[in-house]
C-alpha cells in the first residue's frame, strides 16, 4: 500500500488523482489532501477518503475545515508553511505535486528534502528551480517521477535505456487556434481560448497550451528531468495527442509512447512504477483516427515558445522571470485586462526588464517571482 499526499487535491491533476486511488483502493491511500482556498471539495474528499491530515492554503476557511470534519479521526492544517511541513510525516511514500503555478515550489521542495518520492504535474517548479530541485533531489535520494504527459512518455521510453539520448521528441497538441494567423488571434476570447480539442485541464495550463507556452515550459522542465539540453528537445505539432512524445537514439531509432489523451495514464504510472496496474479506460482504437499528423510549431505567431527556448538559453533566474511574468499574464487575460496576443508581449517586456542575476539562490528565485509580480510596467 502506497500512502500519497496530493498537492491540489481539488485539482483537474488532483480530483484525476484520487479518481485513479479509487480504481486502487488496495494499492494507494490518499494520506495527505492539499487545497488552496475549495473548501466545500477538500471536505467531501476527506469524507470519502478518510486521510491522516488535511490542509487548505487560505486561512479564512479553516474554521470551516475544522468544524466539518470534527466527527473525524483526520487531522485539520491551514497555511502555506503547514502545507510544507506535513510533507515531513513519516507515513508517506509519495508526493503528487499538483498545485499550478510558483505557489507548488516551496512544499515540493519540502516533500524533496524529506526524501520522499516525488509524481510532478507543477511544471513550474521545475522551470523555476530546475537546477536546485535536481540537486536537492539527489542528495536526499528522492526520485521525481513526471506526470507531465509528455514526461511521462519519455520516462516510459527511457526504461532500460542506456545509452545516451540524441533527441527528445516533445510532441504539442497545437492547441485551440492550431493553424491560425496572428491576425485571425486579434480579437479571440477567454471561452474560445479554453476550448482545448484534446484535453480537460485547469484554466492556466489550458491558457498556456493555447499560447504554445505550456510547450516552452514543457521544454525546460524536459531539461532537467532529463538532463538533455534544450537544444536536442525538438518541438513536434502532432494534432490527435495520441503519441504522447517520443525519444531518438543514436542509432537513429525512435521509442515512443501511446494512448488515449487522458492524464489519469500518467498519474497511475507515476504511482504504480515501475509496475503497471489495471486500467478501465478505453483503449487506443487506431482504426478510429485513421491517420496521425505531424507539422512543426509556428513560433511566429505564438511567440511564448521562443521565449522559452531564450531562456533557458540565458538561464540564471530568467526561466523564473518568465514564468512569474506569464502567471500574471494569463491570470490579466482571464481577468479581460488584456488581449490573447498582448501575453506574449507582455512576458517578453518582463524577460527584459527584470533583475537578472546569473546564479541564483532559492531565496533569489522567490525575490524575482515577487519583484516580477509587484512591477508595474
Ligand atoms: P487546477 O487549476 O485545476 O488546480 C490547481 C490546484 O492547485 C487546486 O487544487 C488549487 O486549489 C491548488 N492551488 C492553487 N493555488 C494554491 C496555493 N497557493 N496553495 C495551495 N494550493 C493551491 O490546475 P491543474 O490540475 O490543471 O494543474 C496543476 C499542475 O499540473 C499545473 O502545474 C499544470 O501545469 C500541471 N499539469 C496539468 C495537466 C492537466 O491535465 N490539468 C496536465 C499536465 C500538467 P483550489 O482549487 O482549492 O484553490
Amino acid at each position: 500500500m502506497k500512502h500519497i499526499a496530493i498537492l491540489g487535491s481539488t485539482g483537474s491533476i488532483g480530483t484525476q488523482a484520487l479518481d485513479v486511488i479509487r480504481w486502487h483502493p488496495d494499492e494507494y491511500a490518499a494520506e495527505v489532501l492539499c487545497a488552496g482556498s475549495n473548501v466545500e471539495l477538500l471536505i467531501k474528499q476527506a469524507l470519502e477518503f478518510k486521510p491522516n491530515a488535511v490542509v487548505i492554503a487560505d486561512e479564512t476557511k479553516y474554521n470551516t475545515l475544522r468544524d466539518a470534519l470534527s466527527n473525524e479521526e483526520i487531522k485539520t492544517y491551514a497555511g502555506a508553511e503547514a502545507m510544507s511541513d506535513v510533507m515531513n510525516m513519516e507515513s508517506l511514500d509519495m508526493v503528487l505535486a499538483a498545485i499550478v503555478g510558483f505557489a507548488g515550489l516551496r512544499p515540493t521542495l519540502k516533500a524533496i528534502e524529506a526524501g520522499k518520492t516525488i509524481a510532478l504535474a507543477n511544471k513550474e517548479t521545475m522551470v523555476v528551480a530546475g537546477g536546485i530541485v535536481t540537486d536537492t533531489a539527489a542528495r536526499h535520494h528522492a526520485p521525481i517521477l513526471p506526470v507531465d504527459s509528455e514526461h511521462s512518455a519519455i520516462f516510459q521510453s527511457l526504461v532500460g535505456e542506456f545509452s545516451p539520448v540524441e533527441k527528445i521528441l516533445l510532441t504539442a497538441s497545437g492547441g485551440p487556434f492550431y493553424g491560425r494567423s496572428r491576425e485571425s488571434l486579434e480579437g479571440v476570447t477567454l471561452e474560445e481560448a479554453l476550448k482545448h480539442p484534446n484535453w480537460s485541464m485547469g484554466r492556466k495550463v489550458t491558457i498556456d497550451s493555447a499560447t504554445l507556452m505550456n510547450k516552452g515550459l514543457e521544454v525546460i522542465e524536459a531539461r532537467w528531468l532529463f538532463d538533455v539540453p534544450a537544444e536536442k528537445i525538438q518541438v513536434v505539432v502532432h494534432p490527435q495527442s495520441v503519441i504522447h512524445s517520443m525519444v531518438q537514439f543514436e542509432d537513429g531509432s525512435v521509442k515512443a509512447q501511446l494512448g488515449i489523451p487522458s492524464m489519469k495514464t500518467p498519474i497511475q504510472y507515476a504511482f504504480s512504477f515501475p509496475k503497471r496496474v489495471s486500467s478501465p479506460l478505453p483503449r487506443l482504437d487506431f482504426a478510429k483516427y485513421g491517420q496521425l499528423t505531424f507539422g512543426e510549431p509556428d513560433t511566429k505567431t505564438f511567440r511564448c515558445l521562443d521565449l522559452a527556448y531564450s531562456a533557458i538559453a540565458k538561464g540564471g533566474n530568467m526561466p523564473c522571470i518568465m514564468n512569474a511574468a506569464n502567471e500574471v499574464a494569463v491570470q490579466k487575460f482571464i481577468d479581460g485586462h488584456i488581449r490573447f496576443l498582448d501575453i506574449a508581449d507582455f512576458v517578453e517586456r518582463r524577460m527584459q526588464t527584470a533583475t537578472y542575476i546569473a546564479k541564483p539562490s532559492l531565496d533569489d528565485l522567490f525575490e524575482t517571482d515577487r519583484e516580477v509580480r509587484n512591477s508595474e510596467q
